[in-house]
């Protein structure tokens, strides 16, 4: 599989193809990558098999009762256990009072595209943003001649059983009908799928007794700043610096909650401020909005707390 590339900047543009702003990526020490997911997940799956674990396949956990896990064939007894089930975590659910599931009031249409060219002809290493009114799309290589696209609507429910679906090629350009039809042409002549985006509530806590809960389990949002999969990562690493310094002590538990409700909760409320910004449809308001972001480093200032914190750092002050 491809290796991961290195974006050289981010372009916005409105929902017909003109240019709003840019901001250069990678410069000096900089490391912003884009890769396929099944990459990423590749070389986290190789380095925990090389550290000697163990992976049990089509086992759906059904049931959990203190210590003990048990999925269809067999029980587990677990000193500890991590609760990385997504955001229809059923650890999360047994274990923490809880609220479902709620239905975002987005859609979104992905495509991992591959092609010879990219859409933006000169522009096939860039990280693209298109801001349409109540929508918008985002395009980015994930490999030599692979690009993924995400493309949001904002929509009034969800009522299908599965949260994602195969996409019809009629059904996205009408969802999209105002919008530069060159564009839609390129990303809809691909498989097509449709999420209903959903978040759940944020917890007082990531854990109880032995249980702790890790990315969408714990902190499921809305995906505008794309920092899901990002967040799901330090939670395992900061977790796991701190078992080694701690053990399984009411101290490692607090510091854990210490370090990651105030992260996520920060990104949490901040994902759902720019679904906003992304989703204006007044007029007004967006030719506003597209002269701060053509004016000033704007987009660029938003997001460069969040990339550039530095979790070392932080537990270092702690343990
Ligand atoms: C449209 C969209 C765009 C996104 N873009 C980005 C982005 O650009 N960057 C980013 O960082 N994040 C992004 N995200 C968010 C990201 O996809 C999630 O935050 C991330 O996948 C969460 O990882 P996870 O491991 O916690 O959960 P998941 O990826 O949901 O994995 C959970 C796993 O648990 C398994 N499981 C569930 N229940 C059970 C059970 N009972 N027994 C056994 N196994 C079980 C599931 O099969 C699954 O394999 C996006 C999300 C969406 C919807």
């Amino acid at each position: 599989m491809n290796s991961p590339l290195k974006p050289s900047k981010v372009v916005f543009r409105d929902h017909k193809g003109k240019k709003i702003s840019s901001y250069k990526l990678n410069r000096g020490d900089e490391k912003y990558l884009t890769l396929n997911r099944k990459r990423l997940v590749g070389v986290l799956y190789d380095k925990y098999l090389e550290l000697g674990g163990e992976v049990v396949f089509n086992n759906n956990i059904e049931d959990f009762k203190n210590n003990d896990i048990t999925p269809k064939d067999k029980s587990f007894d677990a000193e500890l256990i991590f609760g990385c089930d997504g955001i229809n975590s059923l650890l999360r659910t047994k274990k923490f009072k809880s609220i479902p599931p709620i239905f975002s009031g987005f859609t979104a249409w992905r495509s991992i595209k591959e092609s010879s060219y990219p859409f933006e002809k000169n522009n096939g290493e860039d990280i693209n943003f298109y801001l349409g009114p109540n929508s918008h799309i985002v395009t980015y290589p994930i490999g030599e001649r692979t690009y993924s696209a995400t493309c949001i609507i904002k929509s009034s429910d969800w009522t299908e059983e599965s949260w994602i679906l195969k996409g019809f090629k009629g059904e996205f350009k009408s969802d999209f009908k105002d919008w530069n039809d060159d564009l839609l042409s390129y990303l809809s002549d691909s498989e097509l799928y449709k999420w209903g985006i959903f978040q759940r509530p944020l917890l007082e806590s990531f854990s109880t007794n032995n249980l702790f809960l890790l990315g969408d389990s714990a902190h499921a949002m809305v995906p505008f700043l794309g920092q899901g999969s990002c967040l799901a990562i330090e939670d395992s690493y900061c977790l796991a610096e701190i078992l080694e310094k701690k053990e399984l002590t009411d101290e490692a538990k607090k510091i854990f909650d210490d370090l990651r409700l105030s992260r996520c909760r920060n990104i949490y409320k901040r994902s759902l401020r720019q679904a906003k910004l992304n989703h204006i449809s007044n007029p007004l308001l967006i030719f506003l909005r597209n002269k701060l972001l053509s004016y000033l480093p704007l987009a660029n200032f938003m997001v460069r707390d969040i990339h550039s914190y530095d979790l070392d750092a932080e537990l270092k002050k702690i343990i």
